[in-house]
């Protein structure tokens, strides 16, 4: 993804604007994979302080989840605002001074797109706020068939417990 800024290169204070698509490859982060089951969408603007470019705008797409109680996929929608400088250093340098390098009239946007939706993209949740889950005993998923397990006294922990100190006492 790339923004070409050679107008506002040539006068400082000028704001360019853009709405850039593009579709991402799968992504990842700790050993997590982030994939995007859209393309990203960025709508950007910037302008040339002399100095280097400020961008600034909203990024958005949707990636691929498991949900935390069924482990159903499901595809949630995230969107981000931005601001990140841009300047005409080295990388190491840049990553020093915690913003991207760039050179030539073009800016070149895919490691900041990389690095918003490694820090942004949902990571945990739910397939509906009220999914039913796992069954505990047989597994099945309850928001698609009712199963015939019955819980002790509906998923009190100590009720099995309570029940054994009763059989101890028979004793
Ligand atoms: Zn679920
Ligand atoms: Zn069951």
């Amino acid at each position: 993804m790339e923004l070409n800024v050679a107008t506002e290169l040539k006068l400082a204070g000028t704001i360019g604007h853009s709405e850039l698509t593009e579709r991402f490859t799968d992504l990842e982060l700790n050993g997590r994979q982030i994939v995007l089951t859209e393309p990203v969408r960025v709508d950007v603007s910037w302008s040339f302080d002399g100095d280097g470019f400020t961008l600034s705008g909203t990024l958005s797409s949707a990636v691929l989840m498991n949900c935390t109680k069924c482990n159903d996929e499901f595809i949630e929608a995230f969107s981000v605002d931005f601001t990140e400088r841009f300047l005409r250093v080295g990388e190491a340098e840049a990553e020093e001074l915690e913003c991207y390098p760039y050179s030539g009239d073009v800016l070149v946007l895919d490691k900041m797109v990389e690095d918003l939706v490694l820090l942004n993209a949902p990571m945990y949740g739910l397939c509906r706020p009220d999914c039913r889950g796992l069954c505990p005993i047989c597994g099945t998923n309850l928001n698609n068939t009712q199963c015939s397990c019955t819980l002790p006294d509906e998923g009190n922990p100590f009720a099995a417990l309570k029940e054994l100190k009763e059989l101890l006492k028979d004793d």
